[in-house]
């Protein structure tokens, strides 16, 4: 599944504009970086089984239990060119049902209303710090994913040079 450039440069257009204004930080160029990232900028954009939240091989929270009782391994999955993790969209009260997220723009609509809760929730004010977020659920913890941020930190000025 793939979705086709001139449409991510559509899509990450317009939700740069529903995004919380961040000081220093370019919001277009964000959105773009972190599809870079999750997808190579859409061309990679299945959804993508996570081991670690799957039942069937790991022992998972109750939550995660009940919802693979009811969806099946649709529920350990992340979805669309942010590859957002279904459980964080669900626990975010964004999307109930996993299924509607093989819809790529469903996919995409629902990460970046999860994207959202977490820079405010978090006051998230830096590219680094977001992009820890965004792999490791919290930028506020011990994890800090370091591969991961420098990676998107290296797209994003990519694409600061690029606007
Ligand atoms: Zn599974």
């Amino acid at each position: 599944m793939q979705v086709s450039n001139s449409d991510l440069d559509q899509w990450t257009a317009d939700a740069a504009l529903h995004m919380p204004e961040i000081t220093g930080v370019n919001r277009i160029a964000l959105l773009r970086a972190l599809c870079s990232q999750e997808s190579s900028y859409g061309k990679l954009a299945n959804p993508r089984h996570e081991i670690s939240w799957c039942p069937l091989s790991r022992t998972v929270s109750h939550v995660a239990k009940s919802r693979h009782e009811v969806w099946g391994c649709l529920s350990c999955m992340s979805y669309g060119v942010l590859q957002g993790l279904y459980h964080s969209i669900a626990d975010a009260y964004i999307e109930s049902n996993p299924a509607r997220l093989i819809d790529q723009r469903v996919a995409f609509n629902s990460a970046i209303a999860l994207l959202i809760h977490k820079i405010k929730a978090q006051n998230l004010t830096t590219v680094s710090s977001i992009a820890d977020a965004w792999n490791s659920g919290s930028a506020h913890d011990v994890i800090v994913p370091s591969s991961y941020i420098t990676s998107v930190n290296v797209y994003y000025s990519q694409e600061l040079n690029r606007v």
